[in-house]
């Protein structure tokens, strides 16, 4: 099944307007972005309005890293799905780890925060993953299900064509600490196997699934080699332009 890779650079808290001007000038030099991978940048809220006029009309893609589920009024501090699509984002991350634990969204905020993405026409990326003490304990597979049941409440089969998961075990994030690609290969396989059985086996074989937690120019071809796994989300390699566009070389060469 042709499932389109997707790169995703999840920037967090980190570049100025200068400075993501300057990422995108010296990202857009090194690396001219072919149809092979789909390339998505997450840039802070501050960023977004001039990350989307810098990459209307290129290939690559704009997205939040969070948003608010509902669709204005009094929420100091927040902001809404139309608010990022007027920036151009089509993408959204929901449930990010950094998000769930320093800032305790459970999973129904999650899972209205994807619901309204998923309202507004924007593309949500559903991240879900383990702790290092589940993953010691081996509760893999009852924490991602858990967490797929909960923020994926209420969504419809036709809604999941819009959704990408990203399996994102929490104990490899920023740390330097990467899944293997068969660990990495095999909780992913279990998602897919999640989404046949509780929707269809069509939906779970053209659902993109992709792997976060360390990924760097050196791993990128032995995870993309895994055949199900569908690309990253890329935290601190993706804030440099030269690692960022050797990652995307590497995942378009073993794609
Ligand atoms: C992330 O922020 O989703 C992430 C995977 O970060 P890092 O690549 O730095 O581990």
């Amino acid at each position: 099944m042709d499932r389109r890779v997707l790169i995703a650079g999840n920037w967090k808290m980190n570049k100025t307007l200068p400075e993501t001007e300057a990422f995108i000038s010296a990202f857009s030099e090194l690396r001219t972005v072919s149809d092979e991978v789909e390339v998505l940048l997450l840039p802070p809220f501050t960023s977004l309005d001039c990350a989307g006029r810098l990459l209307a009309g290129t290939r690559i893609a704009l997205g939040a890293q969070d948003l608010h589920f509902e669709e204005a009024g009094a929420f100091t501090g927040e902001i809404s799905a139309e608010m990022l699509k007027a920036c151009g984002c089509t993408y959204v991350l929901a449930g990010h780890s950094e998000r769930r634990t320093l800032f305790r969204e459970d999973d129904p905020l999650v899972n209205r925060k994807l619901s309204a993405a998923l309202a507004s026409g924007l593309l949500p990326i559903l991240c879900v993953g383990e702790t290092l003490e589940e993953h010691r304990q081996g509760r893999v597979e009852e924490r991602i299900t858990s967490q797929l049941i909960a923020d994926l409440d209420a969504v419809d089969a036709k809604e999941m064509a819009s959704i990408v998961i990203a399996y994102e075990p929490i104990w490899a994030i920023g740390t330097g600490e990467t899944a293997s690609p068969e660990e990495a290969e095999e909780t992913i396989c279990l998602i897919r196997g999640w989404v046949a059985a509780t929707y269809d086996e069509h939906r779970a074989a053209v659902m993109r699934i992709l792997y976060g937690g360390s990924v760097n120019p050196e791993n990128t071809a032995s995870l993309i080699a895994q055949s199900n796994i569908d690309g990253f989300l890329v935290g601190g390699a993706s804030l440099d332009p030269d690692s960022f566009a050797r990652i995307v070389t590497a995942a378009c060469s073993g794609s």
